[in-house]
């Protein structure tokens, strides 16, 4: 941690994973961020592999579904930065 110029507190955030839970802190955080994946790519659970065409689902093929209402609005407004 560090001070910037205008004496802010400057932080840089290191996030352990890239899964749901990592990408959803990094799109929270209001710092600097990195992503610390031991994959070649995020997604962790939520992967879809793609081969010869056809797409397979590591884990959560219906992520939508939630019983918390507020859990279950936030992943419809962030999924593609609309609410429908
Ligand atoms: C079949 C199935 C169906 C599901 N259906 C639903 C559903 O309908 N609704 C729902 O809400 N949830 C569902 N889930 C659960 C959901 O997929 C998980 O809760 C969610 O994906 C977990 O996300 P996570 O980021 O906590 O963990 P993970 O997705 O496991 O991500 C962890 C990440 O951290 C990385 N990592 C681990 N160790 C290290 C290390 N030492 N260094 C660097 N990186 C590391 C991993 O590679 C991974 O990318 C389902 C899961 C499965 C398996």
């Amino acid at each position: 941690m560090q001070k910037g110029i205008n004496q802010k507190v400057v932080m840089k955030v290191g996030i352990l994973g890239g899964g749901l839970s990592g990408l959803s802190l990094a799109n929270l955080l209001r710092h600097d961020f990195k992503i610390l994946e031991k994959e070649r790519e995020c997604g962790g659970l939520c992967r879809t592999m793609q081969d010869q065409g056809f797409a397979f689902d590591y884990g959560g093929c219906h992520i939508l579904f939630s019983k918390a209402v507020e859990a279950f609005k936030f992943m419809k407004v962030r999924r593609a930065g609309k609410d429908d």
